[in-house]
């Protein structure tokens, strides 16, 4: 079995599809209310994120290298309010990822 480059949280092989489920403050989530710099040793905290940025990007782009569509789910999207909106928008991804390899 071909090995999938990175680490994602989901493979789906059938879809060629790699989830990543991003916890907001870890990654970096732009805008979000569940992103907010803390307040003591800002600069660390940015470094460290920016370096979980970059290695997401590396791991992004390796899995594209391979051939892989990657789908990532923000821990704000997991929200019960919206998590139905979260699911039919990673549904709609699947087909389409779907689509390509038939
Ligand atoms: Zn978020």
């Amino acid at each position: 079995m071909k090995s999938v480059p990175g680490k994602p949280d989901i493979v789906l092989r059938k879809y060629r599809t790699a989830i990543f489920v991003n916890g907001c403050f870890w990654h970096g989530h732009e805008g979000c209310s569940l992103y907010s710099v803390p307040k003591s040793n800002t600069d660390f905290w940015i470094a460290k994120v920016q370096r979980n940025q970059a290695r997401d990007q590396q791991e992004y782009k390796a899995l594209h290298d391979a051939g892989w569509q990657v789908v990532v789910i923000w821990e704000c999207q997991l929200k019960k309010a919206v998590l139905d909106d979260t699911m039919r928008q990673v549904e709609h991804s699947l087909s389409t990822n779907l689509l390509k390899f038939a």
